[in-house]
């Protein structure tokens, strides 16, 4: 086991609690209505039908290409209290391509989960979204929380989300059980209720988006999205004649959260109220023997899987090109294609994101060029049909 101390303190100053974060965005009479498009950095988003300017994507465009591995779990997400050896420990891992999201949602039923076990003294293992949120809520409880993790923000998994507010890609249909849809659907309420208390306030890069999926075919309509419709505002569920030419669509109001900002936020939160960062790498479960606190919450995403010898736990690969930031887009999309493939991009602020891969049981971190010009076509080739 690998240990060093990383950070021991809270670094005063560096910013109000997680909670805290909401600013209140007024239109005056002195700011008049700027004509669209451009008037994006209103808080005020465009009509679900408003007219939509086309990304620019070429390649000359492109600014970077990341990679991550989206931490899956065919049975859905693990949220569950065990004893290993002889301390108490939280599961909160697996959330696939929805960890973002779901992030404040599983955080609070896990704090309730800690509470149970009497402590004050927490161990959080893992520093990506779902470990800084968990860990924060815990902090807030009146915890003392030290985060362990083999890397911190912005080296995880959680900085090359999307990370646009909708948790998908969260399970195997035949391997979900109905206690952990309910509890999906209960930690989506929460976490979209608590995501919109940041929306519009810039520290933590986060604000709001219209966003389509576009289809030739009937959308399906058979079940709620996750969370329920309603937590997605303007909600049109299997909508006729969509944007891009496309017969059906979904379209609704979501939250775009540009990760890099957002995980600063958190990691600044937590140090300014006072908690603990260790680099630690764990190798096994019997690792956790030789930590301090006897109430653990293990946050680990995909490395849970080895450490606690979970094989339904598998990386599906993602990978992300960034455009030159356009401020006349309001609005992200996605869809299947055909020859095409798999294609969705989110109006990030900081560069018009293009995505639309995932590779199930592929490790490998290195981009691939012939992926980023698939992408570039394919976004182009989208954007010239809203002409
Ligand atoms: C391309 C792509 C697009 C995505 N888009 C979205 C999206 O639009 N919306 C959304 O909600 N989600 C999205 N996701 C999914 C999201 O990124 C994950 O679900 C989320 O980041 C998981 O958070 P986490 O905290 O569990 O994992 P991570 O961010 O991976 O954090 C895990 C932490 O555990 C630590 N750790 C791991 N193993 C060990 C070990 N052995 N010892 C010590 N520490 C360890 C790591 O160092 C890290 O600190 C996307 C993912 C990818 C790759």
């Amino acid at each position: 086991m690998k240990r060093r101390d990383f950070l021991a303190t809270g670094a005063a100053g560096l910013g109000s609690t997680a909670l805290s974060g909401c600013v209140n965005i007024t239109k005056t009479s002195e700011s008049p209505a700027l004509p669209f498009p451009g008037n994006t950095g209103d808080a005020l988003i465009q009509p679900i039908d408003a007219p939509m300017r086309p990304i620019k994507s070429s390649m000359d465009r492109v600014t970077r290409t990341i990679v991550g591995l989206r931490p899956y779990r065919s049975p859905g997400p693990r949220l569950e209290a065990v004893k290993v050896g002889s301390k108490d420990v939280v599961h909160n891992y697996g959330h696939g391509g929805g960890g973002v999201s779901l992030s404040w949602g599983v955080a609070e039923l896990a704090a309730s989960m800690v509470k149970e076990f009497g402590q004050r003294e927490i161990a959080v293992l893992g520093s990506g979204a779902i470990g800084l949120s968990t860990a924060l809520q815990l902090q807030r409880s009146g915890m003392d929380v030290t985060i362990y993790a083999k890397d911190f923000p912005p080296y995880t998994t959680s900085n090359v989300a999307g990370a646009m507010w909708h948790p998908v890609t969260l399970f195997d249909r035949d391997q979900v059980t109905p206690e952990t849809m309910a509890m999906l659907h209960l930690a989506s309420k929460i976490a979209m209720s608590r995501f919109i208390r940041y929306a519009n306030d810039p520290k933590y890069g986060v604000y709001w988006i219209r966003q389509f999926s576009l289809s030739d075919r009937p959308m399906n309509t058979s079940e709620p999205y996750i969370g329920g419709d309603e937590i997605y505002p303007g909600m049109r569920r299997n909508a006729s004649n969509g944007p891009f030419g496309f017969k059906f669509y979904d379209a609704y109001y979501t939250l775009m959260v540009d990760s890099d900002i957002y995980m600063r936020a958190l990691v600044n939160d937590f140090l300014s109220n006072g908690g603990n960062m260790v680099e630690q790498t764990f190798e096994t479960e019997s690792d956790l023997e030789a930590l301090p606190q006897s109430a653990i919450v293990n946050c680990m995403g995909l490395g849970s899987g080895e450490v606690f010898g979970d094989e339904t736990v598998t990386p599906i690969r993602g990978q992300l090109s960034f455009l030159l930031p356009q401020n006349d887009i309001d609005y992200g999309y996605a869809g299947g294609f055909g020859a095409r493939g798999t294609l969705y991009s989110f109006p990030r602020r900081t560069g018009i994101l293009l995505g639309g891969s995932g590779d199930r049981g592929d490790w490998d971190l290195s981009p691939r060029q012939s992926e980023v010009e698939r992408m570039v076509e394919g976004h182009a080739w989208l954007a010239s049909r809203l002409a």
